[in-house]
């Protein structure tokens, strides 16, 4: 079991130099001492199951408070006044939400509402003058996250991708360990995360809904992965598709293989899927040692080990590292994260090409000028 102490002095380890630099000083305060005075006061749009997760694990937040609530169902309004003692005055449905332009004690809100509607959802707070944290995947593609960034600019508000692997420590310790020339040069990756799809009627294996199946769901976190393993941004892409069941996945992908070339010259080999369990990993082999996580995206427990032996970083809830981190960031002023808007970008423009490359029967993809 690790101590607090072990923890405390883990999170410091696993931040090194990178862009998050100072997560620290939020992580360090997460499970002990009482709440910072200035808090970050988020209200969550769309209340369902993630939305439910991210709100109990706030619970824990010492810098971010959730304080309001987006819902067109009035009984989910009503239960989360309840449950997260939220004042009505911050209760909102989809028609109303414009308004919370005028509410000067909601500083973001949370976007956790089904795919294809984020881009739409965005739109609208960032016109309410609201910095947002948005659910991935960011959008349909990458002219819809482009015109979302464009919008947040515009509006002079802060745009977050809900990116949580970049503040699990595990996570950083592999970022860090790279940075750090631990790995040396890094010649491989191969990551993969899917799982078995259930209900045949979620909204998940709408397109209309989802934009897509599971490489939009999941396979953007081996995507993400393969980014932060390398430090490096694809150059092409190569991707191939299979369905093991047309019929329930007629409208979305099931299974995809992608692969990621880098100007290093080295490829990353990543899969996704709906279609079976066991499968979420990232391996990352350099010249001089190597990092697997796995689990490595899931809510975990995530575990690692390297050629130095197990990681024994500690487990924690990754929302609250990520809201206390977001918080931290814009209440304080830190750099920005891996988690921008920008970051999400990057990601659409290869899922873009992971698509493409599959309506061209597996073609290479240029990512040069998309
Ligand atoms: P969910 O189905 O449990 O919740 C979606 C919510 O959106 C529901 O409350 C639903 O009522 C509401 N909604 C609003 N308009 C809707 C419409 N037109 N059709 C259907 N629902 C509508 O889904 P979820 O699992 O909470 O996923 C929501 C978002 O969060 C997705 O973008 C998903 O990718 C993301 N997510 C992220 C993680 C993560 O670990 N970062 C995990 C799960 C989900």
């Amino acid at each position: 079991m690790d101590t607090r102490r072990d923890f405390l002095q883990k999170i410091s380890l696993g931040i090194g130099a990178t862009a998050l630099t100072d997560l620290p000083a939020s992580a360090r305060e997460l499970y002990a001492g009482p709440k910072a005075d200035k808090q970050l006061r988020v209200a969550l749009m769309g209340l369902g199951g993630y939305a439910g997760r991210v709100a109990d694990a706030m619970k824990d937040c010492k810098m971010a408070t959730l304080v309001g609530a987006v819902s067109g169902t009035p009984a989910k309004l009503e239960t989360w006044k309840q449950k997260y003692n939220i004042p009505e005055k911050n209760t909102y449905n989809y028609e109303t939400v414009s308004k919370i332009k005028d509410n000067p004690d909601i500083d973001i809100v949370y976007v956790t509402t089904p795919n294809s509607l984020h881009h739409k959802h965005v739109l609208q707070i960032a016109a309410a003058g609201k910095h947002v944290i948005c659910e991935k995947p960011v959008a349909d593609n990458a002219q819809q996250t482009r015109e979302m960034i464009a919008a947040c600019k515009k509006a002079g508000v802060k745009f977050y991708i809900g990116y949580r692997m970049h503040f699990e420590p595990h996570t950083r310790e592999l970022i860090r360990m790279r940075e750090a020339g631990e790995l040396g040069k890094i010649m491989h990756v191969n990551n993969y995360m899917g799982f078995k799809s259930g209900d045949p009627n979620q909204w998940r294996l709408k397109k209309a809904l989802a934009g897509g199946g599971a490489m939009m769901d999941v396979g953007i976190y081996a995507l993400n992965g393969a980014r932060y393993a390398t430090g490096e941004e694809p150059v092409w892409v190569t991707a191939q598709e299979t369905k093991t069941d047309p019929v329930k996945f007629k409208e979305v992908d099931e299974t995809i293989m992608f692969q990621l070339g880098f100007p290093s010259g080295i490829v990353a080999s990543c899969g996704t899927t709906y279609a079976f369990n066991n499968y979420e990993r990232l391996y990352v082999i350099g010249e001089k040692g190597f990092v697997e996580i796995s689990p490595a995206f899931g809510y975990g427990p995530i575990k690692g080990r390297s050629h130095l032996g197990p990681m024994n970083q500690p487990v924690v809830t990754h929302q609250t590292l990520q809201m206390d981190g977001i918080a931290d960031i814009i209440l304080n002023n830190k750099p920005d994260p891996n988690v921008t808007g920008e970051e999400g970008l990057k990601d659409m423009i290869v899922v873009d090409a992971v698509y493409e490359s599959i309506r061209k029967g597996g073609a290479k993809i240029m990512l040069a000028g998309k």
